[in-house]
């Protein structure tokens, strides 16, 4: 199977099928059973958030011919020919690969002529914020007299990069990173479908290193498929697989600093690492716990949106080690840590810095 296979065939084809950015789909779907739509949007947002594949959604919706609601039908000739990627109504372009004013100036002719087949010519540019100045200038112009027929939709991971008399023509959508909760319901959804047997745990592991990406998230879920076939997957292999640090064994670590043992918090790192714990994954480990550790010292109430993915146990034992610790404890040995990961790049005994950085928390009065 390969890394994309997943990603395409559960793109979705409705916007019921759609998982997140809520407050896009509610307006854009509104704006197409009204016949309200606009001539330009801007979609920005980080990768992975969906802002293609719903571009694409509105595109076939828009030109739908037996519009059900807002959502497409999926069987019209239109919807047919955009889902089968024949459609040359529907131009998409990566301005990150096709930065060049020519490609702009063959847009601006071509889109003098009305659409062929379709009601709407749909033009999705990807990376808009990468276009060259003069293709964005020749953009401009057309976004300034879009025929009836045009509809533009510039998606971007970093809008304060475009032009802002380009942004100021568009209708701004704003996409969020996805939630764990989300990511997690598409790769359930995905597993149901496939008949694959995977721990919720191991879900749970691939949603949070996805950081809220869709595509990376099912990107991963391949991965471990590639490499694990018709066996039940769980948490450790994922775990394995993805390099991950066993949570349990910072929490482990974090009592030591708490009972401010010093010896047995460089023991149990040295004996973690002749096991052949990554250093480097290991200080990212501990850092985000205690970080999550800190956000609960100030506010304990923060639990499930500090750590969604964590069995009950973590959760509690993570409640519980912050009541162990000071504020000033907390922030100090992040501090310390974060130095101690820097170093450690550089440092001639790769775990020096990180067994600097314990002695001196456990020494904090
Ligand atoms: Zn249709």
């Amino acid at each position: 199977m390969s890394n994309l296979v997943l990603y395409r065939k559960y793109r979705p084809q409705t916007f019921k099928d759609f998982i997140g950015q809520k407050h896009v789909v509610t307006t854009i779907t509104n704006e197409i059973v009204s016949g309200m739509i606009s001539h330009a949007y801007m979609f920005s947002g980080h990768r992975g958030t969906g802002k293609t594949t719903l571009a694409r959604l509105f595109a076939k919706a828009i030109n739908c011919q037996n519009l059900k609601g807002s959502e497409p039908c999926n069987k019209c000739p239109s919807c047919l020919e955009i889902n089968g990627g024949k459609a040359v109504d529907i131009i998409e372009i990566d301005a990150a690969s096709n930065r060049g004013i020519d490609e702009i100036r063959s847009i601006r002719e071509g889109i003098k002529f009305a659409p062929n087949f379709l009601k709407y010519k749909v033009l999705i540019l990807d990376e808009a914020h990468q276009l060259s100045k003069d293709a964005a200038n020749a953009l401009l112009k057309i976004l300034e007299e879009p025929p009836s027929y045009a509809v533009f939709i510039l998606a971007t991971t970093e809008a304060h990069k475009m032009i802002p008399t380009i942004a100021s023509r568009c209708q701004r959508f704003d996409f969020y990173k996805l939630s764990f909760d989300e990511v997690v319901e598409k790769l359930s959804f995905i597993c149901k479908k496939e008949g694959i047997d995977i721990e919720k745990e191991a879900l749970g592991l691939i949603a949070s290193a996805s950081e809220g990406s869709m595509r990376d998230a099912e990107g991963t879920l391949n991965q471990v498929l590639n490499f694990l076939p018709d066996t039940k997957i769980k948490a450790e292999d994922v775990q394995l697989l993805l390099g991950l640090v066993d949570i349990n064994l910072v929490v482990e670590l974090t009592d030591y600093l708490i009972k401010k043992d010093k010896s047995g918090a460089l023991k149990f790192l040295n004996d973690n690492i002749e096991k052949g714990i990554d250093i480097p994954e290991f200080t990212k480990t501990l850092i985000d716990y205690l970080r999550k550790l800190l956000i609960l010292k100030i506010d304990s109430n923060l639990i499930n949106s500090v750590m969604p993915g964590e069995t009950k146990e973590v959760g509690e034992k993570a409640k519980e080690q912050a009541e162990g610790l000071t504020e000033e404890v907390l922030k100090k040995t992040l501090n310390l840590l974060l130095d101690a990961d820097n170093k450690s790049k550089y440092a001639s005994i790769q775990q020096l810095p990180l067994e600097l950085a314990l002695i001196e928390s456990i020494g904090i009065e």
